[in-house]
This record gives structure tokens, sequence and C-alpha cells, in this order.
């Protein structure tokens, strides 16, 4: 598969990338076997380019593939400098790595929440200069993030949420839209930053409008790259396929199989959902986050629509 370079890091990554965190605890949950080997299937289809994070707990899947010479983003929720030294500490070790490729301030929010974690963005700029990382910066769902990461200094990348549909954007503590998030994507690549995006398929709630859905992103000036979640063989193909241009316009995945999930990580625990299943599928867990009973839920999606961090995902 072609390669593009990621802004001027050096790094060359391929056009569509393996987001790692489906495999895990907060969604699949796969057998440690299950998930290495579809990562491993990635990799003979081609795909080199993965994301996973230190709050995904899916290193074990990694480092059981071959993934040599693969692209690794991970990325870390640390707030202070120590948190996150730590962090990068455990991703080497986990993944026998000297050097990993790329690590992130995981999903920034707003500029004082950066701001908040400037102790933790010093130790990415350390760590970088010490060798142990080649490439820094955020992955955020807000327009506040992707206007840092446009605005800054010493950031190499930037891995934001965009979508046709702008499901996911958050503006301060409201609904963003894409052509804002866009624009700080084209501000971020013109300097050079590399640039790669995440939930082109909303969640897989606009699996529907497969390739509507990534060719909007895949058109967006500045962006090197996508990462797309994936669960399954089926998954890896059709992202393949697509990036070869083997995949026909009308094509619509069968998603007959798949289940509507909450994803644990994302979910503020607001239970909008809560309240607009008339199937009465979804209630809090004991950590306070929502839950979906797969055994009445009939999939219409409505909760997902509802939820506005868009925690709610079809795997
Ligand atoms: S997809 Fe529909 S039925 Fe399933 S949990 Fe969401 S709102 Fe309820
Ligand atoms: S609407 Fe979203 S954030 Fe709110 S409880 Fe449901 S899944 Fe969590």
């Amino acid at each position: 598969m072609e390669k593009k370079q990621l802004g001027n890091t050096g790094l060359w990554v391929t056009p569509v990338g393996m987001g790692v965190l489906t495999v895990g605890r907060t969604q699949l949950d796969l057998p440690l076997a299950d998930g290495a080997q579809l990562i491993r299937y990635a990799l003979e289809r081609g795909i080199n380019f993965f994301d996973t994070a230190e709050y995904y707990e899916t290193y074990p899947y990694i480092a059981a593939a071959p993934f040599r010479d693969a692209v690794i983003s991970s990325k870390s929720l640390a707030r202070g400098a120590a948190g996150m030294s730590r962090a990068i500490e455990d991703c080497r070790r986990a993944l026998g790595r000297d050097q990993i490729d790329i690590f992130l301030l995981h999903e920034i929010r707003t500029r004082e929440d950066f701001q908040s974690r400037a102790g933790a963005w010093q130790a990415l700029v350390d760590a970088k200069a010490k060798g142990r990382v080649r490439a820094i910066g955020l992955s955020t769902h807000h327009i506040d993030g992707a206007e840092i990461a446009a605005a800054m200094e010493g950031l190499d990348v930037l891995f934001a949420l965009i979508n046709y549909k702008s499901l996911g954007i958050r503006k301060g503590e409201s609904p963003g839209c894409k052509e804002e998030m866009a624009e700080q994507l084209r501000r971020t690549a013109a300097q050079g930053k590399g640039v790669f995006t995440m939930k082109a398929l909303g969640g897989g709630n606009l699996s529907g409008d497969y390739t509507k859905a990534l060719d909007y992103v895949t058109a967006l000036p500045g962006v090197n790259s996508i990462m797309l979640g994936m669960g399954t063989e089926r998954d890896i193909d059709d992202a393949v396929n697509y990036t070869e241009h083997n995949l026909p316009r009308a094509y619509r995945p069968d998603v007959s199989k798949k289940q509507m999930f909450v994803d644990q990580g994302d979910c503020e625990g607001c239970g909008a959902c809560i309240a607009r299943c008339t199937s009465k599928a979804i209630a809090f867990n004991q950590q306070g986050s929502a839950k979906i009973d797969t055994a009445k839920c009939v999939k219409c999606g409505y909760c997902a629509y509802a939820c506005p961090v868009r925690a709610i995902i079809m795997l």
C-alpha cells in the first residue's frame, strides 16, 4: 500500500491505520491470541500504522504480533511529568522498543485542560530530546484541542476526530462542526505537522455510508492518514480495499453481526442515552458509566446520536 509522510516527522504511514482499541477490554475484549492475530492480519494486508494508548491496555496484543516495521502511536491521560514519564517507559518496555514512534497527550479538551497537563507535555518534550519518543503531540475530539496543536511550537503531530456528520466533535461544552475542525487540521498541516484522524465512520454509526464517510475525510487538506477501529478481518479488508480503490462506490458493510457498545473510556455518565432508549437496553454500571444489554438492544442507533461525546459505537 502506498505510504505518506506524516508531516515532517520522517515517519511514513499507510493512508489507513488500525485503531487497536477495538480489540481491548473496553470494547471487544478479545483473547490475546485472537487480538494479536487480527493485528498480524492487518500487517499482512499492508497496514503499517497502529494507534493504541496506555488506557486501552492493548500493548500485549501488539507485542504478540510481528510489528517490527510498523509505526506505533500511543498516548497517556497522565497530567503530570512523573505519570507521563512512567507511561512512556511502560510502553517502551511492553512493546520491546527503545523508541516509540509517536506519543501523545490523550484527549485534550480545553485550553485549561492543556495548561493543567503542562508537566506531562514537558515529559514528552524531554523524552523526545532523549530519543525515547520520535514524535510528540496530542489527541483530541475538541476544536479547542486542534487549535492548540495548530498554534503550538514543538508539536509534531495531531490526532483529531472528524467525520462528515460532525458526530462527536466538541467545542467547549457544546457540539463542534466539521468545517471548524477541518480548518484547524489544514492550519496544523500547513506548518509541517503530521495530521491523522479518528472516527471517520462515527464509531461505526456511519457504516451505512461507508465510502462517502471515508471519501470526506481522505479528501480533507492536510490529512495524512485515518485511523479506523477494526474488530474483524472483514473490517481490515474493507479498509484496504477502499484505500486501493477496489471497493464499489455503493458498498455497504454487513453490520448484522455487530453490536452497540459504550466505550467505557469516553462515557461521561450523563444518562442521555438511557433516557433516549425506548427498548430500556441501557443502564448505569457500578462505575457510573452506561452499559448496553445487547439482548434487549435492537440496534436502532438512537442512543449514539443522543450521546454528546459519541461514546456509543457499533462493533
Ligand atoms: S441502539 Fe437503540 S435499542 Fe440499542 S441501546 Fe441504543 S437506543 Fe437502545
Ligand atoms: S449519553 Fe454517552 S456520555 Fe452520556 S451516559 Fe450515555 S454513553 Fe455515557
